[in-house]
């Protein structure tokens, strides 16, 4: 059974959500204030968090900015009634998964819980990866187009491989200097940009990575 810890303070919304996602199998934990929750995660973690971020007590961002620095696993998709583009970024840049606006179809919420659950099913991370023409082989540390080899630096085989693990996903830069380099963000930025390009250059049109500026940078799905 996978537990949902729910942080929605309207009651009318918290209680639809709370219902229909118990009808569909999942075990939930309902807080209504930031604080609540923070103490039921910390508590028992749960598979997935589905937050409000209009919270009466914090900002639901700050909250996200923390669970993600507390939990790095741990799926969040974040429910706002923000829908300017700006919030969507911030919502991103906060570490949350996914992100849904109110208001929102149940059956949408519930295909984007199942997917953000099935990420986190232990996959055998050696298994190769195919995304358009390429095919990316973690195990034996090789990339091919087409069935054609491409030969990339171990940073860069490192990089490619962390955008497609989260492939059509924006990841930020923090993270990825932080899972590739081991590094303090700021302090090689440029770096990152670098490594960015020669992928783009070592692949021409065979992949696309695009950019999210000021956020970071998204492995597109054909
Ligand atoms: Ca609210």
């Amino acid at each position: 059974m996978r537990r949902i810890v729910v942080v929605e303070d309207d009651d009318a919304i918290g209680a639809m959500l709370t219902r229909s996602l118990q009808s569909h199998g999942y075990v939930v934990a309902w807080c209504t204030t930031g604080a609540e929750a923070a103490a039921a995660i910390a508590e028992a973690p749960p598979d997935l968090v589905l937050l409000d971020v209009g919270l009466p007590d914090v900002d639901g961002l700050n909250l996200c900015r923390r669970l993600r620095t507390e939990n790095r696993d741990l799926p969040i998709v974040v429910v706002t009634a923000r829908d300017a583009e700006i919030d969507v970024v911030v919502g991103l840049d906060a570490g949350a998964n996914d992100y849904i606006t109110k208001p929102f179809s149940m059956t949408i919420l519930l295909a984007r819980i199942r997917a953000q659950l099935r990420g986190v099913e232990p996959a055998d991370p050696d298994s190769a990866i195919e995304i358009g023409r390429m095919r990316v082989d973690p195990a034996g540390w090789t990339v091919s187009v087409d069935g054609q080899p491409i030969e990339l630096r171990p940073r860069e085989f490192q990089l490619l491989l962390a955008l497609c693990r989260e492939a059509g996903r924006v990841i930020t830069r923090e993270r990825l200097l932080a899972d590739v380099w081991d590094l303090h963000w700021d302090s090689s930025t440029k770096t990152l940009d670098m490594h960015v390009m020669a992928l783009r250059r070592k692949f021409d049109d065979a992949i696309e990575i695009a950019t999210i500026r000021g956020v970071g940078y998204r492995l597109v799905v054909p």
